[in-house]
């Protein structure tokens, strides 16, 4: 038999295993592919979960990624507008590409804050206590208290809000559902002019719920005061974080000579320059 017979008589056969491992490595390959990018899908931290959520590791074991909690929020009767339209929900389920678990619900306060609603609907949807209703109920009256949410708490890039400038501004104030107790203005004299005020908002995180509606209303392009995650927000002790001043911390200090302090920095070593006063910039 010829090089010619033979290869057109195991062709064929050859052809169905070369196919057969093809599809074989290219379903392989998707599975791994998937399986890598859903691992590494994770919720970013600045993730804001629904209302009454559990911690993010127990909220990702409890949840089923049903969409229950998303549909009871978008059915709510006041997401139809007065034409009838149906308006976007608060919580969406993340999609590929949203840097959240994929599936799980979460919400974008400056696209759609929660309006704390009175029934909470998004809870008690939750079929697995990924969403825990007794977060929110009032142990008083048993009954649920939107002012026992805690999605984060709101902060304010005391840079960019425009009130810490000296102009007037209290979108985010009047914003807030809960009124002068989430957020207060707080009355600061301006010492440049000594005649100016600056009314200026300040955040009560004990009271904050993170619904994101001062984040919502915020006048600046880039929101001036945003919600975070409150382990973000507010910070969390690590695990190495020992109390107290330790002696070999006292001794350093004690042997320490102002010569051995050194920056990255050699410019900062040297004395600053008064622009105002010394010819500019000198350009
Ligand atoms: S409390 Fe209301 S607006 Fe907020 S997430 Fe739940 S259903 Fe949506
Ligand atoms: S997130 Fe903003 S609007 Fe909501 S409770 Fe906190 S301060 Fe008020
Ligand atoms: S709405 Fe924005 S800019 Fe205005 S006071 Fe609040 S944080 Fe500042």
């Amino acid at each position: 038999m010829g090089d010619k017979e033979k290869k057109e008589q195991i062709t064929p056969r050859r052809r169905f295993f070369t196919d057969m491992a093809h599809h074989i490595g290219l379903g392989t390959m998707g599975v791994l592919l998937w399986g890598g990018y859903a691992a590494k899908a994770k919720s970013n931290p600045l993730t804001l979960r629904p209302p009454a959520a559990l911690d993010e590791s127990d909220f990702l074991k409890r949840c089923i990624k049903c969409g229950l909690c998303a549909e009871a929020c978008v059915n709510r009767p006041q997401n139809i507008d007065k034409d009838g339209h149906q308006k976007p929900g608060t919580l969406k389920m993340a999609k590929a590409g949203d840097s959240v678990t994929i599936g799980t619900p979460f919400f974008t306060p400056r696209d759609v804050p929660c309006f704390m609603c009175d029934d909470i609907p998004c809870v008690p949807a939750c079929p697995t206590g990924a969403l825990d209703i007794a977060k929110v109920t009032n142990p008083k009256t048993n009954e649920l208290d939107f002012r026992m949410m805690d999605m984060g708490v709101a902060v304010v890039d005391v840079h960019s809000c425009i009130a810490f400038w000296g102009l007037q501004c209290d979108a985010c104030y009047r914003a807030c559902p809960l009124l002068d107790e989430a957020i207060k203005l707080v009355y600061n004299r301006n010492d440049r002019t000594g005649k100016h005020a600056f009314l200026e908002p300040v955040i009560n995180p004990d009271v904050c719920t993170g619904c994101g509606l001062c984040e919502k209303a915020c006048v600046t392009e880039k929101p001036a005061i945003f919600v975070l995650p409150r382990e973000v927000a507010q910070g969390k002790a690590g695990d190495h974080y020992v109390k107290g001043w330790d002696k070999k911390d006292q001794l350093r200090v004690g042997n320490r000579k102002e010569e051995d302090i050194t920056t990255h920095n050699e410019r900062s070593k040297k004395k600053p320059l008064d622009y105002l006063n010394n010819n500019g910039l000198g350009l």
